[in-house]
């Protein structure tokens, strides 16, 4: 039994050299990161949504 009370994807940001969403290894961990969600709107729909959990948990806005 599992319970699943949000659809929001929990990233796993331990190696920041892989997509916390899917695995794939990035080709680099922080421009290549933006390349990579670029070309996978999964990934970027699934940061998208990460952002905002966060950015409410903390009571404000991300800028920049
Ligand atoms: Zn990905």
């Amino acid at each position: 039994m599992s319970t699943d009370p949000s659809p929001t994807p929990i990233p796993n940001w331990s190696d920041p050299s892989d997509c916390p969403f899917c695995g794939t290894a990035l080709s680099d961990p922080g421009a290549g990161f933006i390349d990579h969600l670029s070309d996978n709107d999964a990934c970027e729909a699934g940061f998208d949504e990460w952002r905002e959990n966060v950015a409410g948990d903390m009571g404000g806005e991300w800028s920049g």
